[in-house]
């Protein structure tokens, strides 16, 4: 076991000025202002992880034959931290996340970050950026945390990386619907496929990001919003919903989505809500679904609401199934605009835990700041 990583501080001289990061928290967006800070560590096979400190929000310094560049050896995580009423700033789960960084890592050939580094690491950039955390009481706003790991050594060869740098950077995120929750259109795509099994496709890395935005292409060029993928093998089993999960809610009270077959990202959204659904009263199962399932229980009434779980979205109601040859609206529209009940009763739970107005009985709150 190695000592604790120890963070250097290396604060910079010129942060943004208060009107300026004041100008972003009053309208976030997401994914697209950051903040002053950053955290880097570097790895070698012969040293170990050494260098860990908190720096200057800045472009990196890569070899232009880095093996990420050209080989894709490349990780990532998502999480966000949540300011709470009383001023504190809390992470939901950040263990899940720093467990599935780990695997995620073993797959990609690349070296572990002990899950207290981990933390530690998204501990000592809030600390220090504490003032870019949206305030309570702004709706559901956040700070979005994105820990990434990338192959820098400068080799051609195929083969793991001797050289790694690993990073945490923050961005100030909005709520992901501007006016509440609407439902989005998914296109059921059959020409491209995410993952494959003994692939990646339960491993959060870029590549399989790359893999899926010519679905994702293709799904807005039909005029929907996100991409549904199937397996690979049969062609049949319903397996994400571009970067989330998929799940049915049957009007009998039944939560299902779809079982964690190799292919598919386990969320940490995913497995928060089948405990959450098991509290209010529902029977969850994770089983196998067919996309004629999906088709068949919206017509015949079986099937009530479906959504889409993961960090950004948190809950995103489904509204409208489209594929090459058919097109099927989801829910009641009329209604709530189209949220059914149980999608948005799951969705305020989730809410409720993440930003501190209910009770944390399973201690998944981590304290950042
Ligand atoms: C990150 C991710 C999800 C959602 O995971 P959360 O932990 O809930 O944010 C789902 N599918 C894919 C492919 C992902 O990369």
């Amino acid at each position: 076991m190695t000592d604790a990583w120890d963070f250097g501080l290396e604060l910079r001289s010129d942060p943004a000025t208060t009107a300026a990061r004041t100008a972003v928290l009053d309208k976030p967006g997401f994914g697209q202002a950051f903040t002053d800070h950053m955290v880097v560590a570097t790895w070698s096979a012969d040293r170990g992880w050494y260098d860990q400190k908190v720096t200057a929000y800045a472009p990196l310094k890569v070899s232009p034959a880095a093996a990420v560049l050209h080989y894709a050896q490349e990780i990532f995580e998502g999480l966000k931290a949540y300011r709470h009423e009383d001023g504190s700033v809390w992470a939901f789960r950040p263990d899940r996340n720093a467990a599935r960084f780990s695997s995620s890592a073993t797959r990609l050939a690349l070296p572990q970050v002990p899950e207290q580094d981990f933390i530690a690491a998204l501990r000592a950039l809030v600390t220090v950026d504490e003032a870019w955390v949206p305030p309570a009481g702004s709706g559901e706003t956040s700070l979005y945390l994105r820990p990434y790991m990338i192959a820098t050594e400068a080799a051609l060869s195929v083969r793991p990386a001797r050289e790694v740098l690993f990073g945490v950077i923050a961005s100030p995120a909005g709520a992901y619907f501007d006016t509440g929750p609407k439902p989005i259109s998914i296109w059921l795509t059959t020409s491209t496929i995410r993952a494959t099994p003994g692939g990646t496709g339960a491993a959060k890395c870029g590549s399989n990001y790359a893999a899926s935005l010519a679905g994702l292409a293709e799904a807005v060029a039909n005029g929907c919003d996100q991409v549904a993928f199937v397996d690979a093998v049969e062609r049949r089993w319903l397996e994400e919903i571009g970067s989330t999960n998929l799940f049915f809610v049957y009007a009998d009270g039944r939560i299902v989505t779809p079982e964690l077959s190799g292919s598919i990202l386990e969320g940490v959204t995913r497995a928060s809500v089948l405990d959450l659904a098991v509290d209010l009263g529902h029977t969850v199962e994770e089983r196998k679904v067919s996309a004629d399932e999906w088709r068949d229980g919206v017509r015949s009434g079986e099937i009530s609401e479906v959504f889409a779980s993961g960090t950004a979205a948190v809950i995103a109601p489904i509204g409208r199934l489209a594929w090459p040859d058919g097109d099927l609206t989801i829910g009641d529209h009329s209604i709530n605009h189209g949220v059914g009940p149980v999608t948005a009763t799951l969705r305020q739970s989730l809410l409720d835990l993440q930003y501190g107005r209910v009770p944390d009985t399973r201690g998944w709150l981590t304290r950042l700041a």
